[in-house]
């Protein structure tokens, strides 16, 4: 019998997160105070996490022990399994050898409980009573209203209004949960109004569902906020998925040519991929890493490294990053996971170093690829999983051509349970191939008045 599935024990889930910055030759650049554009210490984000999430957010350490506490609700659906892709290589008819890491096993059913629990938990420690956040898919606020409740916090979740009104199971689970959800934008926030007032019918947008968020947490001393990607602490909680998967493919015998994962604002790629890239980085092996994201909303691929704002108002520090500009509001694609216009600091350097690599796919290439994997393999992805797969696919096909065999492996980091809307709009034909226009991003990059890096 072959083995299509590669699990680990609990006592195998590893101990530390891995830092990526200790192995970075240039190190990402400080995040900046928007009126004096001064570097900003760590006290300037107290109003808003609790300190040790905050000394994560800066550490320099490469291995951050975490909490038994952690591990132990980990366990509940940690280590998660990596299988082999026989039935999608079968299909692909390629000589490359597929496997996927599948996150979509967690209680919210992809990548995002991995940092919702240890962020709670610091929380917890810290005396915080009500977490506000957003999201845009679903998948963040289910995880985080998840992780509250456990740790019998409050959680207010601000849903961006295009997955609040087509994603209503995703609302009720985070209301199971215990989490109050708003749609986003609201009269509650002047964020929400400032925006309502220029577009009574705005679809939202991560970015404003950020800056309603933090000006809630900011009022209110027992109240943080939590960020479900981006910032380094989010990347950093991740890489448990990609140092596990390090373990399951020793266990396969193998080692990948190619790391794929879908990119939103960076977390589960670097989950994924950070592990594999200390093997570049500290042992001189030549894993490529490839960040898949919508040609919709592509700032990997087509927006400009510069400091920008994390959200649409203007609320957060600035930061180094890829950007399309914070005013960008992304077309209302079904990956809304992806629909953010900025991306992490950390893999905003290392792209800027060429050490990773960007790709953009269309949402019907996206949806195709997606359905296939379906069909082959059983499971079926969460739209923003689909752009991974589509990625695969080619490198798959670029491997036929070539004859040469490589080995690939992706994060397939949550399945499309609460997606099925978008694969009814897809097979009704519904969905149109859809690419940001060049005026559309100059358009918005012109509004940018944030410091450009030399
Ligand atoms: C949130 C989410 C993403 C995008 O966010 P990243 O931080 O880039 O991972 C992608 N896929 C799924 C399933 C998500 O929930």
């Amino acid at each position: 019998m072959k083995t299509r599935k590669f699990v680990l024990s609990e006592k195998e889930m590893p101990e530390h997160w891995y830092n990526i910055t200790a192995s970075m030759t240039n190190k990402p650049l400080p995040p900046l105070h928007p009126g004096t554009l001064q570097p900003i210490g760590p006290e300037a984000l107290a109003p808003l996490f609790p300190m040790e999430l905050i000394k994560q957010e800066v550490t320099s350490e490469k291995w951050v022990e975490i909490p038994d506490e952690v591990r132990d609700l980990y366990a509940i659906w940690r280590p998660t399994p990596l299988y082999r892709a026989y039935e999608l290589e079968k299909v692909l008819d390629t000589p490359a050898k597929i496997y996927y890491k599948y996150e979509g096993v967690s209680p919210a059913g992809s990548h995002k409980p991995n940092t919702a629990i240890p962020q709670a938990y610091y929380n917890k420690q810290e005396g915080v009573k009500r977490i506000t956040t957003e999201t845009g898919a679903g998948q963040w606020g289910s995880a985080l209203s998840f992780a509250c409740q456990h740790f019998g916090i409050e959680c207010e979740v601000y849903m961006v209004k295009v997955s609040y009104d087509s994603k209503p199971y995703r609302k009720l689970m985070m209301n199971t949960w215990g989490a109050k959800v708003h749609s986003s934008p609201t009269n509650h926030t002047q964020a929400g109004r400032s925006i309502l007032d220029m577009d009574p019918n705005s679809p939202g947008s991560l970015g404003i569902a950020i800056s309603e968020a933090i000006e809630r947490a900011a009022s209110d001393e027992h109240t943080k906020y939590a960020l479900g990607s981006v910032l380094n602490h989010v990347l950093l909680h991740q890489t448990i998925v990609g140092q596990e998967a390090v373990k399951q493919m020793e266990m396969a015998g193998d080692m990948p040519d190619i790391v794929v994962a879908p990119f939103g604002g960076g977390s589960n790629f670097a989950g994924i991929s950070f592990p594999f890239l200390r093997l570049n980085l500290e042992e001189g092996k030549h894993i490529r890493c490839i960040a898949a994201e919508p040609a919709s909303c592509p700032k990997l691929t087509r927006g400009v490294f510069r400091y920008d704002f994390g959200d649409t108002v203007g609320m957060t520090p600035l930061l180094p990053m890829y950007t399309l500009g914070h005013n960008f509001v992304p077309a209302p694609i079904h990956a809304g996971g992806l629909r953010y216009h900025g991306a992490g600091v950390i893999v905003s350097q290392l792209l800027k170093d060429k050490l990773i690599e960007a790709r953009s796919h269309d949402q019907l290439e996206c949806f195709q690829a997606g359905v296939l994997f379906a069909k082959a393999e059983g499971i079926i992805p969460a739209p923003e999983a689909s752009h991974a797969i589509a990625t695969v696919i080619q490198e798959a096909i670029a491997a036929k051509i070539s004859g040469e065999s490589k080995t690939i492996l992706f994060n397939l980091c949550g399945h499309g349970h609460f997606d099925m809307q978008s694969y009814e709009d897809y097979f009704a034909n519904k969905l149109v191939k859809h690419e940001v226009t060049a005026e559309d991003i100059a358009d918005s990059l012109s509004k940018l008045t944030t410091p450009e890096i030399a």
